[in-house]
């Protein structure tokens, strides 16, 4: 009896066709819209960046962080977890470059909101050193 193959084998990207193997990044592949890497990374980018084009920025800084949040070290998984964050939210005057984004996961994502980031790590740190009785 054949192995059966893997199921990210098996789908193709729903928005360019190619197959869905490649094995270099972590990937959590929808079954009801399965998309590439790439195509994942586009999107992300022309939200973010204002510009499809610049998709290979939000990829190299993924790899940068070594597919971890920025914040708490968590693993990142595409069309998972994986989040792309504004250092300085658009709301207190953060531009949309690559330099003021950083991945993080959703839930530090929603929990961050619109703190700046150097508010958001003072916060951290002030937790992380709490002593308060539960
Ligand atoms: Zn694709």
């Amino acid at each position: 009896m054949k192995p059966r193959a893997p199921l990210q084998d098996l789908l193709r990207c729903r928005r360019c066709g190619k197959n869905i193997a490649d094995r270099r990044y972590p990937l959590l592949i929808d079954a009801t819209n399965p998309r590439c890497p790439k195509c994942i990374f586009k999107s992300l980018a022309s939200r973010h960046l204002r510009k499809s084009g610049s998709w290979t920025a939000l990829r190299d800084l993924f790899v940068r962080q070594g597919f971890r949040c920025a914040y708490s070290g968590c693993h990142l998984v595409l069309g998972g977890n994986a989040t792309i964050d504004h250092r300085i939210p658009k709301s207190k005057g953060g531009k949309c470059t690559i330099d003021n984004l950083q991945w993080v996961t959703g839930e530090i994502n929603d929990l961050k909101g619109c703190t700046n980031h150097d508010d958001f790590l003072r916060l951290c740190k002030a937790v992380s050193s709490c002593s308060a009785v539960q």
